[in-house]
């Protein structure tokens, strides 16, 4: 056995943790995400996508901002994986992807902000509540 020992001795199982620390890494990756919320025009941009998926002039016009301002704000959504875009002709249609991350800070927000998902039906679009029927 080879327990490493913290500094303090309190009886407590505390040094039991050290072998279950998980990697620095994945603290820094959620670290990143998280990070990119602490905007919050970037962090109602991705609720938006969390609930619809649209074009970079429709966003604009959306979220009251600049083209450029919006596309700068969904590079970096797009460079962490949270929102993903899809070509269609000339246009480029954005949403938020479906992973445990990006439903997370999904949730997350909602539950912070005290708002809740906007009770409407995306055509195309199935709810996890329609799959189960
Ligand atoms: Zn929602």
């Amino acid at each position: 056995m080879n327990l490493q020992t913290l500094p303090h001795h309190h009886h407590f199982q505390t040094e039991r943790m050290l072998d279950h620390m998980p990697r620095q890494e994945a603290f820094a990756a959620a670290a990143e995400m998280m990070k990119l919320m602490s905007d919050y025009t970037r962090m109602r941009l991705f609720w938006l996508l969390c609930h619809c998926e649209e074009c970079v002039v429709n966003l604009s016009a959306m979220m009251n901002m600049s083209s450029p301002a919006l596309s700068h704000h969904l590079k970096l959504l797009k460079a962490c994986g949270l929102i993903a875009g899809r070509r269609e002709g000339k246009e480029v249609y954005y949403r938020a992807v479906n992973s445990p991350e990006a439903n997370a800070l999904h949730l997350m927000i909602e539950q912070m902000a005290a708002i809740s998902c906007p009770e409407i039906r995306i055509p195309g679009e199935e709810s996890a509540a329609d799959a189960e029927k």
